[in-house]
């Protein structure tokens, strides 16, 4: 398995668990659809280790996941060898990959959020095969 596809696989498994804490978020605030509440992700980083938080908006987290490829992380967290930086801010940094490989294992996990259907499988299993 290439290095980036494993680092990948990490940060979908983080991206999933913030899905979760963005929809309970949500649940908890009561006011579906505020775009300045705030709440807290962990971080998106290829850190097996890693539990940091980000602090973010509703707002932003929305504008995240509306690219596949795209993921927030602490800023220093960022591994310039396997992503970009194309955000910052001075609470997180949105990078985003570009080795095929891991963007096209990034598009094919895409995580929906609140409100649209969740895909009838479960998270992790083997990749779809390929040509
Ligand atoms: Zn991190």
């Amino acid at each position: 398995m290439l290095r980036g596809e494993r680092l990948i696989r990490n940060q979908l498994f983080v991206r999933e668990v913030n899905a979760r804490v963005h929809d309970a978020a949500r649940q908890l605030g009561g006011s579906v659809g505020e775009p300045a509440q705030r709440f807290e992700i962990f971080c998106e980083c290829s850190r097996k280790s890693c539990f940091d938080r980000i602090p973010l908006t509703v707002s932003e987290y929305e504008a995240l996941r509306a690219d596949p490829t795209a993921f927030a992380v602490v800023p220093g967290h960022e591994i310039a060898s396997i992503e970009q930086v194309v955000e910052r801010s001075e609470r997180f940094l949105t990078v985003r990959k570009f080795h095929p490989e891991s963007i096209r294992i990034a598009a094919e996990s895409s995580t929906p959020t609140e409100g649209l259907p969740k895909p009838d499988r479960k998270f992790g299993g083997p990749p779809p095969s390929s040509g």
